[in-house]
């Protein structure tokens, strides 16, 4: 079964032509891959039709055997808890703890007090920040920000777990290990749809890469393209 599955999608914004074209795709369950392709290519786009953050203008989105379409508007909240999101530039709140903000999702479901700390804890723990629970983000190093976003990202455990540009600002090395986590939890059966243009990072790993041009999936995959996306 598919966790993500897109059938002849494509998406405009108020004003724009087509950014998305005739996209279709799956991602099994259970599947890491990156979504590559130069900047303006659409990638954030698809992203956002996945979590139900736009709709698409024609085509169907199928997320977790859910057809989107069938999702009404008061619905989107549960369906979105299920998905976990990891943003560029962390989206944290820095007037609160890491603690605060790793706790942010279970707090909105109503998880009990107990629960909570025990979970964010073991968050903290897969993303090695055990111990940084007090302070606040805003006197992390850059990695240990996103690894904060990570944490905050699957503390609910979802079954997919999104990133767009997740290591955009990060120096390299900070990148490979937001990578690694990303692999770790792949490893122990999320499903992980990762975009990002830095092709250098991804090439030796082995995940499939989904390419887009222009709103456009190109299966081609010749090494001349992917470099040119750096
Ligand atoms: P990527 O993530 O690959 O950089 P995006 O999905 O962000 O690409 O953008 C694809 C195209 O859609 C770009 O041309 C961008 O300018 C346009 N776009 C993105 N968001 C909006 C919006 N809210 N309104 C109009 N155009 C948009
Ligand atoms: P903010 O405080 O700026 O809303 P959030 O991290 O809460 O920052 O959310 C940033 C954006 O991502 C918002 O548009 C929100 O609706 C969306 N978002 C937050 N959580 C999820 C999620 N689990 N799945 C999909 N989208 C989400």
């Amino acid at each position: 079964p598919d966790i993500i599955h897109f059938h002849r999608v494509s998406h405009r914004y108020e004003g724009s032509g087509d950014v998305l074209s005739d996209v279709t795709f799956t991602l099994a369950k259970g599947e890491m891959a990156f979504l590559t392709g130069p900047s303006g290519a659409g990638k954030s786009t698809l992203l956002k039709l996945v979590a139900l953050l736009e709709r698409p203008s024609r085509g169907q989105i199928v997320v977790n055997g859910q057809n989107l379409a069938g999702v009404r508007r008061g619905q989107i909240p549960a369906f979105r808890q299920q998905i976990g999101v990891v943003f560029q530039n962390f989206n944290l709140l820095y007037d609160r703890s890491v603690f605060d903000n790793v706790a942010l999702p279970l707090v909105i479901r109503g998880i009990g007090h107990d629960d909570i700390g025990r979970r964010v804890r073991a968050a903290l723990d897969a993303v090695g920040l055990l111990g940084k629970e007090k302070v606040s983000p805003i006197t992390l190093s850059g990695g240990e920000q996103q690894r904060v976003g990570i944490a905050r990202a699957i503390v609910a455990k979802p079954q997919l777990l999104l990133a767009d540009e997740p290591t955009g600002n990060l120096d390299p090395e900070m990148a490979r290990e937001v990578m690694q986590l990303f692999q770790r939890f792949n490893e122990v059966g999320v499903s992980v749809l990762v975009a990002t243009h830095a092709v250098g990072l991804i090439k030796k790993l082995p995940y499939r890469v989904i390419h887009l041009e222009r709103g456009q999936l190109t299966t081609r995959q010749s090494p001349e393209l992917m470099e040119k996306t750096v």
